[in-house]
């Protein structure tokens, strides 16, 4: 899957690239993300992405033309590209979207920041506005980020072991339930005697059990 950010910050993408699941994705030719400089696609001396909005209002607006040509470019030789709108006003990331957008080949992920951007880039570029919960942050990049991670570990391949992304909370609408690992026994509290019976089928139903539980306090609405 090839990803592309545009941003005016390419080096928060970047970095965030440099570790984990997403380093060895690339190195392992799995995924392939690409931040882009959305300074790179202004026509002026100055390199200006953003104007204050018409109308008045406090703060500035990210401007059309720049976005527009960094989805051009970014589609280039690509066909059936998704185009990402980060945004708190769109669609809340969940399970679900993630899904949908790993069996994609192609995503081109917009980042704006300032009071966001010109509506023309929704109406005309954009396929998916997605935001990652109500409340604002200051940027796209993070936001884009959160998409890149929780897509990429859907990818096959990309997690070593398949099994531990099956198990995770929400692929299976419901929550993982309690782990523990060593010691035996910490400050007091003793592993759960089942995990060290070694006995595979009653582990199993045991983390079944717990899972359920878990989700019953927690999220209910899971299971509707
Ligand atoms: N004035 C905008 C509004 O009320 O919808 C918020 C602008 S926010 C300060 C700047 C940018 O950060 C947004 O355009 C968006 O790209 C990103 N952003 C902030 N919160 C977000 C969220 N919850 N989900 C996705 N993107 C977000």
């Amino acid at each position: 899957m090839l990803i592309d950010v545009v941003t005016i910050f390419p080096e928060t993408v970047e970095c965030s690239l440099r570790t984990g699941i997403l380093e060895r994705g690339q190195e392992d030719g799995i995924i392939q993300v690409r931040a882009h400089d959305l300074r790179d696609f202004t026509d002026d001396r100055h390199k200006v992405t953003d104007e204050p909005p018409y109308g008045g209002g406090p703060g500035m607006l990210m401007k059309p033309e720049p976005f527009f040509r960094a989805v051009h470019h970014c589609r280039r030789g690509q066909h059936n590209s998704r185009v990402l709108l980060m945004t708190p006003q769109g669609r809340q990331l969940n399970h679900k979207i993630c899904e949908e957008l790993a069996r994609e080949e192609h995503l081109i992920i917009l980042c704006p920041r300032y009071e966001g951007v010109d509506e023309r880039v929704r109406q005309w570029v954009v396929t998916n506005e997605v935001s990652i919960g109500d409340y604002v942050l200051s940027g796209g990049e993070f936001p884009a980020m959160v998409v890149v991670d929780a897509v990429a570990r859907l990818i096959p391949g990309l997690v070593g072991e398949p099994e531990s992304v099956r198990g995770d909370s929400f692929a299976q609408a419901g929550l993982e339930g309690p782990q523990y690992t060593r010691p035996r026994e910490f400050q007091g509290l003793e592993v759960p005697a089942v995990l060290l019976s070694g006995n595979h089928q009653m582990i199993a139903r045991h983390n079944c059990e717990q899972s359920r539980l878990r989700t019953v306090q927690r999220r209910p609405d899971l299971l509707r």
